[in-house]
């Protein structure tokens, strides 16, 4: 509610009071149906709404002349508003846009004021009726302001808007807490301190920089960024908000962080081995194709190791199933063991595993493939109280390339990989034969 509008009504309501030497004044809001809602009067009191329909008050137009209250059907309220019952009123009618019956009510208790003192009145008409009306846009316009800041306050998201016109600004609760400052109304430049600490504060802070030094002066600029600030990501969305032919522009913080984390563990359930933890054979080609491009830029060369548990089956069959599960385990934990950070090694499927390397000489391929082969083989595998004896054999293939069309390598690599691998079993299991 607008105060200033509410006070001229007082005050329209206290001038006609003493002018008429009135007992009573008061300004209604009258509707078409005749419902009137006092809004100010003099001596001010506290008025609900009553319906004036029935009063014949509009029925006996504005003749200056009071009328005797006895004629008129008026609500107790503004009777017992009197010391003593009214003798006299007028109704001088204050036409407003919204509310068409509104106007001035004026009582007398004794002897009304003389007629020409009661003329004055009609000059104050037009003044309450434009007031009834700024003050209906008021209340019309905080009505819309608390629309407006219900909905900013009830989206899951920190708001910062501003406005068009490149003075003002608003933000809301949530982005206040993250900015450090007030919610509500801000002059624009006031906010631009705090969100540039904001990002400042953020783990990839230079690449948010680098991003957002495109929006320079460009109205049009929108982007969507994921802000790292401590355990939590936002994601960070910024467009333009038109308007009036202006370029106002929103910023929406959104708290991604609980999305992110189900993202990632469903991206790992879905990229690794349950039984072992390593990662699944879709993984691994998915992976391969980076080490590889990776390798062709360095001009590396790469090797590819399959490696296979000797006699698996009867691993199964002697202790039973769920031993052989704690035995691939036990073996991808002692193969992890021995690889270097940055080697690919995966679970290709069954009692089968595939590693892909990066190496500088081709000996250390052999070398390498050896050490897993030991790992395995070297001490028995202790499950529970058995203690058993598990070996593998591996097949081997390197190769260099520098080709960056690099595609068909992988598939190639594999088979020479496993034909050595073939020949490793032939050739009595538990070794290592690179092609
Ligand atoms: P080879 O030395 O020739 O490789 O003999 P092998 O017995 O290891 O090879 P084969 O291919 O005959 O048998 C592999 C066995 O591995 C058969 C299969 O039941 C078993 N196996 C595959 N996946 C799993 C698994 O997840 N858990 C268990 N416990 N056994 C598995
Ligand atoms: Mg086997
Ligand atoms: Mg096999």
């Amino acid at each position: 509610m607008n105060p200033s509008s509410n006070e001229a009504l007082y005050e329209l309501c206290g001038f006609a009071r003493v002018a008429c030497e009135a007992d009573l004044v008061m300004a209604l809001e009258v509707d078409e149906a005749g419902r009137a809602s006092p809004v100010a009067s003099s001596p001010p009191h506290a008025f609900s709404s009553f319906n004036l329909s029935r009063s014949g008050l509009f029925d006996s137009a504005w003749s200056a002349i009071p009328a005797a209250a006895s004629g008129f059907r008026l609500p107790t309220a503004v009777i017992h508003a009197l010391p003593e019952m009214p003798a006299s009123l007028l109704f001088v009618p204050a036409p407003a846009e919204h509310a068409p019956k509104s106007g001035l009510l004026l009582l007398w208790a004794h002897a009304p004021s003389p007629a020409p003192l009661i003329e004055h009145v009609r000059l104050l008409a037009s003044s309450v009726a434009s007031t009834l009306a700024a003050r209906r846009e008021a209340v019309r316009q905080v009505a819309m302001r608390d629309q407006f800041n219900d909905l900013l306050e009830s989206v899951p998201s920190g708001i910062v808007l501003f406005d068009g016109d490149g003075q003002s600004a608003m933000i809301n609760e949530r982005a206040a807490a993250l900015l450090a400052c007030r919610p509500g109304s801000h002059r624009a430049s006031e906010l631009a301190a705090p969100m540039r600490a904001l990002r400042e504060r953020c783990a990839n802070h230079a690449e948010l920089e680098a991003a957002y030094a495109a929006r320079v002066g460009n109205v049009h600029f929108a982007a969507a960024h994921h802000w790292v600030l401590g355990d939590k990501t936002y994601e960070v969305d910024t467009h333009p908000v038109s308007g009036d032919g202006q370029h106002g522009r929103i910023w929406l913080f959104t708290d991604v962080t609980a999305e992110l984390r189900i993202a990632a563990t469903l991206r790992g359930l879905a990229q690794s081995d349950p039984l072992t933890g390593l990662p699944n054979r879709r993984h691994f080609e998915e992976q391969s194709a980076q080490i590889l491009t990776a390798a062709a830029t360095a001009e590396r060369a790469v090797a590819l190791l399959m490696v296979d548990i000797d006699h698996f089956k009867q691993i199964n069959d002697t202790h039973g199933h769920p031993v052989g599960d704690a035995v691939l385990k036990a073996v991808a934990g002692r193969c992890n063991d021995v690889l270097r950070e940055g080697d690919l090694f995966a679970r290709f499927g069954g009692e089968e595993f595939i590693g892909l390397l990066t190496i500088t000489t081709e000996n250390e391929a052999a070398v390498i493939a050896e050490r897993l082969r030991n790992a395995i083989a070297s001490t028995p595998v202790l499950i529970g109280q058995i203690a058993i004896t598990v070996s593998a054999s591996v097949g081997g293939a390197t190769t260099k390339t520098t080709d960056p069309a690099i595609s068909g390598i992988l598939e190639s690599l594999i088979e020479s990989a496993d034909a050595a691998l073939y020949r490793a079993k032939q050739a009595g299991r538990n070794r290592v034969i690179m092609a």
